[in-house]
């Protein structure tokens, strides 16, 4: 089997498992080439619905969380996104067809290169990796449509990402204990509070502070 019906065989199972529910994420997933954001001795493996290694002790999230994060986002064309934790790039980059610009944090300098070089051997330019400490957001060019958070964060963390998220965003975190489970969560903004809803327990690596 080549990577291309790999892919296809991972789009059906994240179809039929509920993941993948809207064409347009469906069609970001069939663009980009998750074999791009992994070392190559793990490219034959691309297509498997697990989280994988990418150095610095970090993951790329299992397929099946980047469909379902993105799906929470409700991505739009116009939109600005924010995340924290760029990683290997690959939610960034799934999330690039989708809307206008991504901003997305990542704490060590050498996953941020990564992310970097990764996105532009894709063909990707409305993403922009910002090396550095995320657990503030990214005031420089708040407020944002979407926030997107791939590490697990406490409440106090998901409660000031808020500010920089416009009224009507919304915004995606798995929240809870560093080491331990987090519950997935997406909250819209709403008459300047966030209203979240709790979704299942996840397990994410810990946000550094
Ligand atoms: N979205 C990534 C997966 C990220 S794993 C992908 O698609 O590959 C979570 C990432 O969050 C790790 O790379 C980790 O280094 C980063 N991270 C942890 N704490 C952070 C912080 N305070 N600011 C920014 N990034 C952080």
């Amino acid at each position: 089997m080549d990577a291309s019906e790999r892919k296809e065989n991972l789009i059906a199972h994240l179809k039929q498992e509920g993941y993948l529910k809207t064409k347009k994420v469906e069609e970001a997933f069939r663009k980009i080439p998750r074999e791009n954001f992994l070392p190559k001795e793990l490219e034959a493996i691309a297509y498997s619905d697990h989280p994988l290694p990418i150095g610095s002790g970090q993951t790329i999230s299992a397929p099946h969380m980047v469909a379902i994060m993105t799906e929470l986002l409700e991505p739009v064309r116009t939109d600005s996104v924010l995340e924290i934790g760029a990683g290997s790039g690959y939610q960034a980059a799934i999330l690039s067809p989708l809307v206008r610009k991504v901003f997305t944090i990542e704490f060590f300098p050498e996953l941020a290169s990564l992310a970097r070089k990764n996105l532009s051997r894709t063909g990707i330019k409305n993403v922009e990796v910002i090396p550095g400490d995320g657990s503030k957001g990214y005031p420089k060019d708040a407020p944002y449509d979407k926030i997107i958070v791939t590490c697990a964060i406490p409440q106090e963390i998901f409660s000031s990402l808020g500010k920089q998220l416009k009224e009507g965003g919304i915004l995606v975190a798995p929240v809870g204990p560093a080491y331990g489970i987090q519950m997935l969560t997406t909250s819209r903004k709403t008459h300047g509070k966030l209203e979240k809803k709790e979704y299942f327990g996840c397990v994410f690596v810990p946000l550094r502070q």
